[in-house]
C-alpha cells in the first residue's frame, strides 16, 4: 500500500490523519481554521495539536462556532 492516491487532494486543503468519529485512517478536508471534515464518515472534527495531531469530535460550542463561520450555516 502506498499514499500516492492521497496526491489527488493537493489542489484543496486536505490532511491525512485519524478521525475519532469512525476510527478510520482517512482524509480531511479543512472547512474553516482548525476544524476539518472527514471524507469517510463526513463527521466535522476539530484540529488538536498535542505533540501529535488528533481530529476531535465537535462538541456543541464548536458546532455552533463552525455555523457562525461557513457561510452554509
Ligand atoms: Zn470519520
Amino acid at each position: 500500500m502506498t499514499k500516492d492516491r492521497f496526491k489527488v487532494f493537493h489542489n484543496i486543503d486536505t490532511v491525512a490523519g485519524m478521525c475519532e468519529s469512525c476510527n478510520e485512517e482517512t482524509i480531511l478536508v479543512a472547512i474553516v481554521t482548525e476544524y476539518y471534515r472527514c471524507t469517510n464518515c463526513g463527521a466535522d472534527t476539530r484540529q488538536h495539536v498535542n505533540g501529535s495531531i488528533r481530529y476531535l469530535r465537535l462538541n456543541e460550542s464548536d458546532k455552533e462556532w463552525i455555523k457562525n463561520n461557513t457561510k452554509n450555516g
